[in-house]
C-alpha cells in the first residue's frame, strides 16, 4: 500500500503546496530595518508605543515576518529531539502525537559537547559559525549542572557580544530600544538574578561590566516569547526586539505564527519552500480582518485565564495591569456570577480546585498514576455537569488548564477515552469563546491532538515506522468505555470526519496555509480506511451522541456547535 500522503499528491487534491504567501510587504524585518507596508509606530500617552494596520488588513495574509532569530534557547528537554540550528522537531512530547515531527529526521550529536543535536552537517557548521563555537567548551564544562534555558539565552548574547559577532544595530536595540524594567525588578524581595548575572560573567569570561549583564537578563526577562514550531506548542524561549513592539490585549487581533516549513532548512521538503520563504523564521499572523487604524496586539498571557490571574502574570511579568474590553466585561461577568449564584459559584471553584491538587500529585508520585489519575479524571467527570449550562462559570480559569492535563496524562497512560473527551471539551467549550480566530494556535494544537487520538481509537495510522503503537489492551479498553457511553466507531468515524474538515476550514480561512497538505494527509488516512471523499453525512445520531457524550443541554449544545462553527 501506498503511504497515504503520496496519494494525497496523486489525486491532485493537495492545491496550496502548502508554501508561505510572501510577497514584498512580507520580508521579514530585522532590526532597524523599515517596517512593512501594513503597519506604523504610534505612540499614545498612557500605554506608550504600539502598532497599527496602516490599512485593512485581511485575515488571509500574513501582517509581517521575522528573519531567525539568534535570542533563543531551547527547553533543556527538548535539546534531544530538536535539531540545535534549524529548530526541525523529530517527536512530540506528547506520546502517540505525530503532528509534525520528522520522526524519521536523525539528530546527530556534537561531539565536542554531546548535549546539542543537529539534523544534519550543514545546520552543523552553520550553528558553529554563528554561535555554537563559542557555547560547546562550556556545555562540555558544565554538562552535569547544566545551565537552565534563560541562562543560556542570556549567555550566548553576551559571548556573541564580547567576540564582535553582534551586529551593533542588534545590540543598540537590545539595550536602548526595548524596555527591561529593570528599577522595579531590581527593587523586588526575591531575586536571584545577581547570583545567575554572577554564573554568566564568571563561565563566559566576559568583558562586559555586571551591570551590562544584568540589565541584558532583564531585557531578555521582559521581552522573551515562548519560541512555537508549527503545531507543536513551546519549545523554548526567543527574543526578536521588533516583536517584543507589539502590545498585548486579552482579545489579541494576531499572534506569532511558525510556518510549517522553518528557517532554511531542508526539512519539510514537501512543502518545497522558496528560498526568500526559507529566510522567514516566523509571521505574524491576524486572528481576524483587522480594520485601518487599529492596533495589532497578541497575547502575552493565556486568555482561558480568568481575569484576576491573568493580570496577576501580567503584573509579575511585565508590570503593567491590563484594561482590554476583555478584561473590563470579564471583571463585570465575575461579579454578577458571584452576586446572582454565589453557591454554585463556590462549589465550582472547589471542584476545580481540588481537582487540580489532585493532579498536581499525580506528577510528584509516578508510582500508581494510573489510578489517581482516574481518581482526579472521575471526580471531574462527576462533578462537572452540572456547571456546564453556566459557560460564565467555567469557560475562565481552571478548566482548560484541567482539560489539558487529563488529555495530555490520559494519552500517557494510555486511557484514550477520557484523553479524548478532555480534547474535546477544550475543543467545544473552551476556545471559541475565550480565544479568537478559529485557527488560533490552540485551537490547531487541540484538532491534530484530537484527530491523532480518534486515529488510535480507530486503528488507523500513517505507517510511518517509528510511530509508537498504541497497547491494544489500552485501546480496547478505551473504546468498551466509550461504547457503553454510547460513542460506537462509527460516531467516531464520523466526528473524525467532521472534525477534519472543519480544520480544513479553519486553515483556509487563514494565512497559516501551509498546514494544508498536513491535513490532507490526515485526510487521506481516514480515506483509506473507508471513510468518504465527501466527509461526513449528516447524521443526528452521531450529534446526539456528542452532545451526551459530553453532558451538554439541548440548548447549550446548539450554542456550542454554533461558536465552534464545526
Ligand atoms: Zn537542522
Ligand atoms: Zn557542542
Ligand atoms: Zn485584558
Amino acid at each position: 500500500m501506498d503511504r497515504p500522503c503520496e496519494n494525497a499528491k496523486q489525486n491532485g487534491r493537495v492545491e496550496n503546496n502548502g508554501s508561505l504567501d510572501v510577497t514584498n510587504k512580507c520580508r521579514p524585518v530585522g532590526v532597524g530595518e523599515q517596517l512593512p507596508e501594513t503597519m506604523e509606530f504610534r505612540r499614545d500617552p498612557v500605554k506608550g508605543e504600539g502598532l497599527f494596520a496602516r490599512r485593512d488588513i485581511s485575515v488571509h495574509e500574513p501582517i509581517c515576518a521575522l528573519p531567525y532569530s539568534i535570542f533563543m534557547a531551547l527547553e533543556t528537554e527538548k535539546l534531544t529531539t530538536t535539531c540545535y540550528s534549524c529548530l526541525a522537531v523529530t517527536s512530540s512530547h506528547i506520546p502517540y502525537i505525530k503532528g509534525t515531527a520528522q520522526e524519521e529526521l536523525s539528530l546527530k550529536t556534537c561531539t565536542g559537547c554531546s548535549q546539542v543535536k543537529f539534523c544534519g552537517k550543514a545546520c552543523q557548521t552553520k550553528a558553529w559559525k554563528a554561535y555554537h563555537k563559542l557555547e560547546c567548551r562550556i556545555f562540555d564544562l558544565y554538562r552535569h549542572n547544566f545551565p537552565p534555558m534563560m541562562i543560556r539565552a542570556a549567555m550566548r548574547v553576551v559571548l556573541l557580544k564580547d567576540k564582535g559577532l553582534l551586529p551593533q544595530q542588534y545590540w543598540n536595540a537590545l539595550t536602548n530600544d526595548v524596555v527591561s524594567h529593570e528599577d522595579i525588578w531590581k527593587a523586588a524581595p526575591e531575586n536571584n538574578i545577581t547570583a545567575m548575572v554572577r554564573d554568566i560573567k564568571f563561565v563566559t569570561n566576559s568583558k562586559l561590566s555586571l551591570e551590562t549583564i544584568t540589565r541584558m537578563f532583564w531585557v531578555m526577562r521582559t521581552n522573551s516569547i515562548e519560541l512555537p514550531v508549527s503545531v507543536h506548542g513551546g519549545i523554548g524561549t526567543m527574543l526578536d526586539p521588533f516583536f517584543a513592539k507589539f502590545n498585548h490585549n486579552c482579545d489579541a487581533n494576531a499572534m506569532l505564527y511558525r510556518p510549517w516549513h522553518t528557517v532554511e532548512s531542508g526539512w519539510n521538503l514537501e512543502s518545497n519552500p522558496k528560498p526568500e520563504q526559507r529566510s522567514i523564521f516566523a509571521t505574524v499572523i491576524p486572528l481576524r480582518d483587522i480594520k485601518k487604524g487599529e492596533e495589532l496586539t497578541i497575547f502575552y498571557s493565556d486568555p482561558t485565564l480568568c481575569v484576576k490571574e491573568r493580570n496577576a502574570k501580567h503584573m509579575m511579568n511585565y508590570y503593567f495591569e491590563c484594561t482590554c474590553s476583555r478584561c473590563v466585561e470579564d471583571t463585570k461577568t465575575a461579579t454578577e456570577v458571584e452576586d446572582r449564584m454565589p453557591v454554585l459559584s463556590a462549589q465550582y471553584v472547589a471542584l476545580a480546585q481540588g481537582v487540580l491538587r489532585q493532579l498536581e500529585q499525580l506528577r510528584a508520585d509516578e508510582e500508581g498514576g494510573r489510578l489517581a489519575y482516574d481518581r482526579a479524571s472521575q471526580a471531574w467527570e462527576d462533578g462537572i455537569a452540572q456547571y456546564l449550562d453556566f459557560p460564565q462559570l467555567y469557560t475562565a480559569g481552571d478548566f482548560d488548564q484541567i482539560s489539558l492535563h487529563l488529555a495530555v496524562s490520559g494519552l500517557q497512560l494510555g486511557t484514550f477515552d477520557k484523553a479524548l473527551i478532555n480534547l474535546l471539551r477544550s475543543y467545544f467549550l473552551i476556545y471559541p469563546s475565550r480565544i479568537p480566530g478559529r485557527h488560533n494556535y490552540s485551537n490547531i494544537h487541540i484538532m491534530f491532538v484530537m484527530l491523532e487520538t480518534f486515529d488510535i481509537l480507530l486503528g488507523i495510522n500513517c505507517k510511518d515506522k517509528t510511530m509508537e503503537v498504541a497497547r491494544s489492551a489500552d485501546v480496547k479498553g478505551s473504546l468498551r468505555r466509550l461504547s457503553k457511553r454510547g460513542f460506537s466507531i462509527q460516531t467516531l468515524l464520523y466526528w473524525r470526519l467532521r472534525i477534519c474538515v472543519h480544520l480544513r476550514k479553519c486553515l483556509e480561512a487563514s494565512a497559516a496555509k501551509d498546514l494544508l497538505p498536513l491535513v490532507a494527509r490526515m485526510q487521506d488516512r481516514v480515506l483509506l480506511h473507508g471513510g468518504s471523499e465527501a466527509g461526513p453525512e449528516e447524521d443526528p445520531f452521531a450529534e446526539d451522541a456528542m452532545k451526551k457524550y459530553l453532558k451538554l443541554s439541548e440548548a447549550r449544545w446548539k450554542v456550542v456547535l454554533n461558536e465552534t462553527g464545526c
